[in-house]
């Protein structure tokens, strides 16, 4: 069986600038080459993510870093502009996230695992998954009309890959060097190599797609499992 992305359109939800490129580039990688459209919803800033010897205007420069990472994909970008560390399953970032959707109409959302280690990806997690259902919605009012019907949903891998278990493998080998492209936009992350807690982003990546190949029998993949809740399970 040969999964194939033509006419699907595959949408993104992330935390941080860069959760992207780690944990599903190549898969909307594969998407578009297959003939998708590909969008990435960033929700948070990225404004605390700071080096050692600080830059000012962070907040700016992880845009103008996203913004660069995205257009190497050819995806469409849109932002939750939540700080750092701030990020809830409120209501407020739950209608956002619910016209993000019905403005960009995903057939497939790809959102954090609940079960992941960084508060402001559990919380992503959570919004992804609620605004999945009121997308479609006509009770829940937002700016864009409801959509026909709320998409399916993937959870992605961890960092790491603590505590995930997949269900799902993406062979990304062919798109890896897109992968490590986009990663190396973040510059100002680059720049935190050094700090004795933050793990080399580029190692990390590399590590992570090479493990989940080989549980695959593959170079590279990118691991993540379906969401079944009701009227979201969908035949593939
Ligand atoms: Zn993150």
């Amino acid at each position: 069986m040969r999964l194939n992305f033509e006419g699907e359109r595959v949408l993104a939800v992330v935390a941080h600038p860069d959760d992207a490129e780690l944990l599903c580039a190549g898969t909307l990688a594969r998407a578009k080459a297959d003939g998708a459209a590909v969008g990435v919803t960033v929700l948070c800033l990225g404004d605390k993510g700071q080096p050692a010897e600080p830059i000012p205007r962070l907040a700016a420069v992880r845009r103008r870093e996203m913004a660069a990472a995205a257009r190497l994909l050819g995806a469409e970008l849109s932002w939750g502009r939540v700080p750092d560390g701030a990020l809830a399953d409120d209501r407020p970032t739950r209608l956002l996230l619910v016209e993000i959707y019905r403005r960009f109409h995903p057939s497939l959302v790809l959102a954090h695992a609940a079960e992941d280690y960084h508060p402001d990806h559990r919380a992503a997690s959570a919004l992804a998954e609620a605004a999945s259902w009121f997308c479609a919605s006509r009770g829940q009012r937002t700016k864009s009309p409801a959509l026909p019907a709320p998409p399916a949903l993937w959870w992605m891998d961890t960092l790491g890959m603590g505590r995930f278990e997949p269900g799902l493998y993406v062979d990304v080998s062919e798109h890896m060097a897109l992968k490590e492209e986009m990663l190396a936009c973040h510059r100002s992350q680059a720049a935190r190599a050094a700090d004795g807690d933050f793990s080399p982003l580029l190692d990390l990546l590399r590590c992570q797609a090479a493990a989940r190949g080989t549980q695959a029998g593959i170079a590279a993949a990118e691991a993540f499992r379906v969401h079944h809740a009701f009227k979201r399970a969908r035949a593939w």
